[in-house]
């Protein structure tokens, strides 16, 4: 199999998010692998491994979203659950920086992986998605807001464009592990992969037919237009696409969208490189603690001194309580 037509352009490699476009098909979209960025945000937090599994389906979702930002900003990607699994939150700056971190309790994702129930669904159970795009202090945030009920992060994805944007959206999502032996030790590393794909025709007439989708409750009738043929195809395209060819690394992205799409032409753009990057500053975390009360600068204060640690990256910030005033 030639694959020179996407060769002529160097790899994004790991760790970079691909815009492509597939004209024929009035589609347009971006794919990723990632790597080193996801092992080092994941090692950093040492979570159990569905934890880390499920948080490493949020980074790539955020960046498959927060990618197509057009302006300097950030786009934050927090869940609010009742599951063992009851907080996700990712975010990612236009700069490329990401970081991300998960809040659960270490008892039920113990049973959870005991039990084998570890799928997202199970893990978050029954909240809500939340997706803001933060632009600075003088733009206003946008927040668009889905139901999670036993589902996954990419149909609540699916909800999102749906509902909010009214695009036609296929999202796919994968993290696995991978195991090697390097002078003899056991090493464990993570890889994750996704791709979304948009239909965007210039005719939005064309765009109506796709929105009931596959969600109407069980004995609705629906009344749906017919399909536009391109984005049938197109579904059915990605609708092939295996877990195991997203995380494989011998797959990278421009590999992928070639086996998905050589036949309709596939035309790829500049990658856009992500890093783990955490935005915390000894600074913010000073602004924090200065509008707390005395009554809680008083319980913060632990062997004589504050210590506060990033929940995202896990740098530790020391402070002399006597500098705070405890807003008295
Ligand atoms: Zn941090």
């Amino acid at each position: 199999m030639s694959e020179a037509g996407v060769r002529a352009v160097a790899p994004a490699g790991d760790d970079a998010a691909l815009p492509f476009e597939v004209a024929a098909l009035d589609v347009r979209g971006r794919a990723i692998q990632m790597g080193p960025v996801l092992n080092t945000i994941l090692a950093g937090h040492a979570y159990p491994d569905s934890v880390s599994k499920l948080l490493g389906e949020a980074l790539v979702l955020a960046v498959l979203l927060g990618s197509s930002l057009k302006f300097d900003g950030k786009f934050i990607l927090q869940t609010d659950t009742d599951g063992p699994v009851d907080m996700l939150v990712v975010d990612y700056r236009t700069d490329g920086g990401m970081r991300g971190y998960a809040r659960f309790d270490a008892e039920k994702v113990a049973a959870a992986e005991a039990e084998g129930r570890t799928e997202p669904g199970a893990l978050l159970g029954k909240g809500v998605l939340a997706m803001t795009i933060d632009q600075g202090p003088e733009m206003s945030r946008y927040q668009g807001i889905v139901p999670l009920d036993g589902g996954t992060l990419e149909d609540a994805g699916h909800t999102y464009f749906r509902q909010s944007e009214q695009i036609p959206t296929r999202i796919r999502l994968a993290v696995a592990e991978f195991q090697s032996r390097e002078t003899g030790e056991l090493v464990r590393t993570w890889r994750a992969g996704g791709l979304i794909v948009q239909f965007l025709p210039k005719a939005p007439e064309r765009m109506q037919a796709d929105l009931p989708g596959g969600d109407a409750p069980e004995g609705m009738e629906v009344e749906a237009g017919e399909e536009d043929d391109a984005w049938v195809e197109a579904q059915s395209l990605v609708g092939t696409i295996e877990d195991h060819e997203l995380t494989d690394p011998a797959v990278p992205a421009e590999r992928l969208l070639f086996r998905l799409f050589h036949e309709r032409g596939v035309r790829v753009f500049s990658p856009i490189q992500v890093v783990d990057r955490c935005s915390c500053s000894r600074e913010k975390v000073e602004g924090l603690l200065e509008s707390f009360s005395a009554e809680e600068i008083a319980e913060s204060i632990e062997d004589g001194g504050i210590a506060v640690t990033c929940e995202f990256c896990g740098r530790k910030y020391a402070f002399d309580p006597d500098q705070f005033s405890g807003g008295s």
